[in-house]
């Protein structure tokens, strides 16, 4: 049985590595026909942001990957929100100090803190609460029997810490990675239940994991080095058949390919670097979003899955049901990924262009609004949308190419131009919106037909009274086909943009 699940801490928006962590986890689901699960990890109430748990769930919207079992749906193995799981993990935790795996440390802050500093070398700035120290510190190894029941009869406050060996070695096979070894030695002894009785991540991942029956978990690179801890824990708590199988995802890389993308890196260089705009409630910080800047979210998906993987083929536009169709963990990059803004823009324009009008309409209609454009009919809106499309890369593109098919644009000043004309070419602009008038059917080729009958009559060149007519429809030197222009905002909008043009 597949489970897989994505298991955020709701501690901000979401950075394009989190959503790249969801997706595979999707598609790998998807396509083996197993559950997606979202679970919200929320046992460091310090780190608790209001709103973070709704953005994730929306943006999971956003992108199409709506899980199968959430703290919103439900499901059978809930409550999915580890807040709501608290009773659960205590009897772990003590399991584990029954057995020898685990011990109650009794350390205050400011004894922790006086052991960094007392232990403090060169060598090792920032020593750890390990084999090394454990004994030099106040927890039920270092301690008799009596003095730890009497401590915590007294109800002095206490953490249980996993007990890492000194020198074991630790292996896993990561599916990306094959096998990982690990010597016990240089991790630290972790906290694996609190003083307010909350697990600390490293517990509630493995209690939960198993109690979800969780087949295979996928996560960020920057978990590795908690594996070891992870896989002891499934060891210890006598679950070890059970464990999933790991896969640690690459990192995606600055630009330049130096170090992990960063929310920085992209408000230094102007490009989104999160699923979504995020405004953190707390410090006011606020981050834009790939769905704000104008991906549509097929587009975001795609290019999120094309870092750090492919199918071999070459192929590089996937819609989300040929993802999960294509898709497979062993084809995952082990190396980080670069992170190309021009390329993401790339899949966009890719996107825009496959997109039906259909598809595309509420979208587009939201870009406009925004730039005070009214685009209440939706048939002359997709008209337009298929006009101009080609030439958007991001949606807000939409409002500067399509804005004069809904608002008259300012008459340009074609005196400069005109000075310079000869009588027939003045001529020709004077008779062009009565001879238009007359037209019987209002298309395309009969508006060109009519310029071009006019044309030579007069006996002039096509080519060149075609800039004038665009300046005159659009008011710039932009936008598709002349007289699609004149035949989609109809006789009478062509006729009177013509006349705004006295001589
Ligand atoms: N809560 C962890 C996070 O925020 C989950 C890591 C994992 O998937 O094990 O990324």
């Amino acid at each position: 049985k597949i489970r897989v699940r994505f298991a955020p801490s709701p501690t901000g928006g979401l950075h394009l590595g989190g959503v790249r962590t969801v997706l595979y986890n999707y598609l790998f689901a998807r396509g083996l026909g197993g559950k997606f699960i979202l679970r919200i990890e929320d046992t460091d109430q310090s780190r608790f942001v209001p709103g973070a748990e709704d953005y994730i769930m929306d943006c999971l919207r956003w992108c199409g990957m709506e899980p199968d079992e959430s703290p919103e749906a439900g499901g059978p193995f809930g409550p999915y929100r580890q807040s709501e799981r608290k009773p659960s993990y205590r009897a772990f935790a003590e399991q584990l100090v029954q057995s020898g795996k685990a011990y109650y440390a009794f350390d205050t802050p400011a004894e922790l803190e006086e052991m960094r500093n007392r232990f403090k070398t060169a060598e090792n700035p920032t020593p750890q609460y390990d084999h090394h120290l454990r004994s030099k510190m106040r927890n039920s190894l270092s301690m008799g029997e009596d003095e730890v029941r009497r401590l915590i009869g007294e109800g002095v406050p206490y953490v249980i810490r996993i007990k890492m060996p000194a020198d074991e070695v630790v292996s896993f096979t990561d599916m990306i990675r094959g096998e990982v070894r690990f010597n016990t030695g240089i991790v630290d002894d972790k906290v694996l239940l609190k003083q307010d009785g909350m697990p600390t991540y490293h517990l509630a991942v493995v209690v939960d994991d198993h109690a979800m029956e969780i087949s295979h978990a996928f996560r960020g690179e920057e978990w590795l080095p908690s594996a070891p801890v992870h896989v002891l824990l499934w060891e210890y708590l006598g679950w070890k058949n059970s464990m999933p199988q790991f896969a640690h995802l690459p990192l995606i890389l600055k630009p330049d390919g130096n170090g992990k993308l960063s929310k920085r890196d992209g408000d230094r260089l102007g490009f989104p670097v999160f699923a979504m705009n995020w405004s953190d409630p707390r410090t006011g910080d606020f981050t834009q979003g790939f769905r704000e800047r104008g991906f549509l979210p097929e587009a975001f998906v795609n290019l999120l899955a094309m870092l750090g993987w492919n199918d071999g083929t070459g192929t590089e536009l996937f819609s989300m049901e040929e993802l999960i169709s294509a898709f497979s963990m062993d084809r995952v990059h082990k190396g980080g990924a670069k992170f190309d803004f021009e390329k993401a823009k790339w899949f966009n324009h890719e996107w825009i262009k496959r997109s039906s009008a259909d598809r595309l309409l509420p979208d587009v209609r939201q870009h406009l609004e925004a730039a005070g454009i009214t685009a209440n009919d939706d048939h002359y809106t997709k008209t337009v949308i298929d006009l101009v499309k080609e030439r958007c890369t991001l949606l807000p593109d939409f409002a500067e190419q399509a804005g004069f098919f809904f608002n008259r644009p300012a008459p340009p000043d074609l005196q400069p131009l005109a000075a310079k004309w000869s009588p027939e070419k003045t001529t020709f602009f004077r008779e062009l919106g009565p001879a238009l008038a007359t037209l019987q059917h209002w298309t395309a080729a009969d508006i060109e037909a009519c310029f071009k009958d006019l044309a030579q009559q007069h006996s002039l060149k096509v080519g060149e009274l075609q800039l004038p007519l665009r300046l005159l429809l659009v008011g710039g030197k932009f936008g598709p086909a002349v007289f699609s222009i004149a035949a989609t905002i109809g006789r009478e909008e062509t006729i009177s943009r013509i006349g705004a043009f006295r001589m």
